[in-house]
Formats: structure tokens, sequence, C-alpha cells
């Protein structure tokens, strides 16, 4: 397929796509993916809108990439034909951020996840949203079982963030309660990771809009999934929990007041999992209540190898994440596939959503 050019969807501006045609050759160290399905996160709508950090346009949106090795390169350890999930985050495994296992890399800027890279950057397919994705000789695949549609396993990403952001960083022991702030893909996976790793009660809350997310939720295994906006979150958890919760993980989109919320409604001495950016506002609050509660707060992005490998796992033996993605679209309607994950379309059955080739 050298020489061959791949269809992408470039983001010229944000809110501003262009059905573009890029050549796949000109690399020659790394190798290339076939895309099969791209998965919508709510960090790609950031990027749409034009709302996050170090973005330079045009570049190719999507980093919950799946796919098939189409040009195995000196360093893909797969054959042709093998399906693959791409781990968004390129690392270099030298420099000091990725000797400390950290998410970024000093040696890629201005940002070193797929979906993000501007397309200047040759060969210029760095996102899920065309039919060919370069695989950098520092990406990480994990071969994914054939046994489900592409679309479905384009779920393995939220998933392994589900599990690096509620049981791995906060050290999440069985018979733990954890409360999830956000029904949306992130906070259903949460809840299934924290479900799996044996957690004796998971909590999730939303908003009046997330209502089949929240009745997803229940259907997952919640011990309670409560709309904030008409129910006593702190009241309903005493009830149903008799405590506060030793565990309370962030994934809203976009509310910073949810950081006051997580605070509160901690236990003292829990941990507080912060994995949701707040577009850059600022947020006015009193420290105090972190030290006379005695919280462990930790900043998290992005998922870990051993989420993926976990969450590759998990998609072979649990059904149940057939639910999870509930709007599908063709490349060419990429824009409309961005505007539902927004919820410009409605938010009715809304689960996940992902463009699929
Ligand atoms: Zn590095």
């Amino acid at each position: 397929m050298q020489g061959t050019t791949a269809r992408a969807m470039m983001l010229v501006e944000p809110r501003h796509f262009s059905m573009t045609k890029v050549p796949t050759g000109g690399v020659d160290d790394g190798g290339w993916l076939a895309v099969e399905a791209t998965g919508i996160s709510g960090s790609d709508v950031q990027v749409w809108k034009g709302e996050a950090r170090d973005i330079v346009y045009p570049l190719v949106p999507g980093h919950e990439v799946v796919g098939r090795i189409a040009i195995q390169g000196p360093s893909v350890p797969y054959p042709v034909g093998t399906r693959v999930i791409v781990e968004p985050r390129i690392r270099c495994g030298a420099c000091h951020r990725c000797r400390q296992n950290l998410a970024t890399c000093v040696s890629r800027r201005p940002s070193n996840s797929y979906g993000m890279i501007p397309s200047i950057e040759p060969p210029g397919l760095w996102g899920g949203l065309a039919e060919y994705l370069y695989l950098d000789p520092n990406a990480n695949l994990h071969p994914v079982t054939d046994d489900v549609p592409a679309e479905v396993a384009t779920f393995v990403h939220p998933l392994a963030s589900g599990h690096t952001w509620s049981v791995e960083l906060p050290a999440l022991k069985a018979g733990e309660s954890v409360l999830i702030l956000g029904p949306g893909p992130r906070g259903l996976a949460c809840l299934i990771a924290a479900k799996a790793a044996g957690a004796g009660w998971v909590g999730i809350t939303g908003l009046a809009h997330d209502a089949d997310r929240l009745d997803l939720a229940r259907r997952l295994g919640a011990d309670l999934a409560v709309d904030m906006q008409h129910g006593d979150v702190a009241a309903e958890i005493a009830d149903d929990l008799g405590r506060r919760p030793d565990v309370v993980v962030d994934v809203t989109s976009d509310d910073p007041e949810a950081v006051f919320t997580a605070l509160d409604l901690v236990r003292s001495g829990g941990r507080v999992i912060l994995a949701s950016r707040k577009g850059n506002r600022a947020l006015h609050f009193l420290s105090d209540v972190i030290v006379a509660k005695q919280l462990t707060l930790r900043g998290a992005m992005g998922a870990s190898s051993i989420g993926y490998q976990w969450a590759t796992n998990q998609l072979e033996t649990d059904p149940r994440i057939d639910d999870l993605v509930s709007h599908q679209f063709p490349l060419t309607e990429s824009a409309r596939a961005l505007q539902a994950a927004a919820g410009l379309l409605g938010r009715e059955e809304l689960m996940s959503v992902a463009v699929t080739f």
C-alpha cells in the first residue's frame, strides 16, 4: 500500500472538517494500520470545539482506534491482518516523564497522543478518522478478539481508562466503596472495572439528561445511580451505603463544581481521583477541606498499559459491553459523530459513539 492514499477527515480548524486524501508512504521505520472503527470521546469533542490545550490544526482527530495491521514494519510485533487496539499515547520510554510512568512524553510536542498530533508532522495520518493510521515505532499495540464488531471493540479504550482511574490509581481494595461522578462512557467503564475488582459498593451520579445512562449503570450493577438535579446525593449515599465512600472519581464532562462535590462527599482519609479537565477555568475553593479530611488527591490522564491488558481481556468475556456503543456513523459523517458525542443530537439512548469504516 506504499504509494497509495488514505481518505482522511482533516479538522482544518475548530468545527470545520475537510475530506482530504493523504499519501500513506514516506516513513520507513513504523507500520500502518487499516482502521476499522474509532470511538469518539469527550476529549475529541474538546479538540473539535477548539477547547483543548496544546492543539495545532489541521489534524486528523480520533484516538480510540481499532484496526488491522496493514504493513507490519520493523517495530510491529504482529503479522498483517491482526486486529489490534492502539494505545493513544506514544511514549519514547527514555525521557524523565516516560521513566516515571507519566502519560506525557517530552520528546513529542505539542502532544504525544494520537488524534492530537498536527498533520504537518509526517506522514500526517495521526488520527483515527482516516482509512489508515501510521503506527509510530513507539506505538503500543494490544491484539484484540475478532469475535465482536469493531465498534464494540472501541470500548476497550474507555474500559482501560476506567480500570486505571477507579482501580489502579486509588489502589482499590476488595470491599471498598467507590463513587463515580459522571455516567459517560468513562464513568460507566469505571463502574464495570470497580465492580470487577471487587468493590463492595459503587455509586454513580449524573444530570437529568443522563437518565438513560443512569438506567444502564443500574443494569451494569451500580448500587446507587443518582440524578443530581433531582436527588440529594449526600442523603441518598447516607441511606444506601451508611457512610461516606472510600474513593471518589471525577469523570464529569466539563463541570468544575464536581471537584467540590468530590471533596465534600469522600470520607476522611479517602482518595479523590480527578480525571476530567475543566477547560482552564479557575476554581475558587478552600483547600482546608483537604487538610482537615486528610485526603489524597490524584490527577489522572489516560489509561496505563495494565489497564489496556485488563480491558482487552474484559472485552472477550463481558457481553454487556455490546450495549455501551449506541451510535455509529460512517467516516463521511464524522461531523455528526462529533455532534452526537457532544450531546447536540439529543441524549436519549446515547451511551458512546463510534465512526466505522
Ligand atoms: Zn518520553
